[in-house]
């Protein structure tokens, strides 16, 4: 995945899309979700996979609605991998039993994120600790992808300590956590309040891997303290969504822009989305985006980036060193750019 996106600068890397619009939940603030429309049908998803492998995508997370409510979702990630693509999905995890998580792991599923906003089911939702504590442990013990548990600040629930149980939860069972900012129906993330602040940062103090996003998360840094971000948004090219109807858009919450068939979507169509500048960017909430544009930079400056990320990581554990390894891949890939042609040769070679 690195590799491809530091091969080809405009060239696609994530793509989100959705097999289905239903989901069996009714979080109060989600603007994703139905409770009538049908499962997109397997051929139809099949094709949208294997135009999206011709575009170069790397990654490609199913999400929706509820993924787990399609019949077939297990053949749509096999089709993924068998492209050689990484697959990701988003699920409230309502639906998970022994059996589905054993069906993922023979589909070849890589990675599930799961939300979870609450200790206690109430009316803004139900994804909560306590309803989900089984299926959980079932994962722990039986999945053989990497799980996260991301839990939101922002969002209006009564008991905002409640993020930190969940990432507490997540870790003590092995999983990653990570926390997301709320936003708005237009992708727009406001300042937390002090006290969601604090909670944010304790989260942030949980994480551990050196080479983590969540280390080296400038975006959402800046919009938890009401910071706007400078950056160029190059959804619609290194990013690109695609709805139930088979329709670019630009990411969840830009829905209608371009609102191209993805059948239609040529490389010529990502060149011009990539030049676009986007008036949502400096307040855009939308993680998934702003990890494409943590990619370009480390295309564009991996020395900075590096430095940035072991910085921030000094920031939170003062004796923090960076491990042999680190510097080893520092000097093999910075110091030594025939080393890093190589390496991009090799395993580019997909596309
Ligand atoms: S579970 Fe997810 S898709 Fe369903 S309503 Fe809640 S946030 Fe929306
Ligand atoms: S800046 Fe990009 S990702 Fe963010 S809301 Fe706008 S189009 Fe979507």
């Amino acid at each position: 995945m690195f590799a491809a996106a530091i091969q080809h600068r405009t060239r696609p890397v994530l793509a989100q899309i959705i097999p289905i619009r239903r989901c069996n939940l009714a979080c109060a603030y989600c603007n994703e979700f139905d409770h009538a429309s049908s499962p997109v049908t397997l051929p139809v998803m099949l094709a949208r996979i294997d135009k999206l492998a011709a575009l170069g995508v790397s990654i490609i997370t199913i999400s929706g609605g509820e993924p787990l409510l399609h019949p077939e979702l297990e053949q749509i990630i096999r089709r993924i991998r068998s492209h050689g693509a990484i697959a990701t999905l988003i699920s409230n995890a309502y639906l998970l039993s022994p059996d589905r998580i054993r069906a993922l792991n023979r589909a070849g599923l890589d990675y599930l994120q799961i939300s979870i906003d609450n200790v206690e089911p109430d009316d803004i939702s139900m994804k909560s600790l306590r309803v989900l504590e089984r299926k959980l442990e079932w994962l722990a013990r039986d999945a053989e992808f990497a799980v996260t548990i991301n839990s939101v600040l922002g969002i209006d629930v009564r008991h905002p300590e409640d993020a930190l149980a969940v990432a507490r939860r997540a870790r003590s069972l092995g999983f990653n956590s990570t926390v997301g900012i709320a936003h708005d129906g237009s992708g727009q993330s406001q300042a937390l309040p002090e006290r969601q602040l604090r909670i944010y940062r304790d989260i942030r103090r949980l994480e551990t891997g050196v080479f983590s996003f969540a280390h080296y998360d400038r975006f959402q840094e800046n919009l938890v303290r009401g910071l706007p971000n400078q950056w160029h948004c190059h959804a619609g090219a290194r990013f690109l969504y695609i709805c139930e109807d088979g329709l670019v858009h630009w990411c969840s919450q830009q829905r209608g822009t371009p609102g191209i068939p993805l059948a239609d979507y040529t490389l010529e169509d990502v060149e011009r989305q990539y030049a676009i500048q986007k008036s949502c960017a400096p307040s855009c909430g939308i993680s998934c985006v702003h990890q494409t544009a943590m990619l370009d930079q480390i295309r564009e400056d991996p020395r900075r980036m590096l430095q940035e990320l072991i910085e921030r990581r000094r920031a939170s554990e003062p004796d923090f060193r960076a491990p042999l390894l680190l510097r080893g891949i520092a000097w093999m890939f910075l110091d030594n750019p025939a080393i890093q042609k190589a390496f991009v040769r090799v395993l580019g070679v997909r596309r």
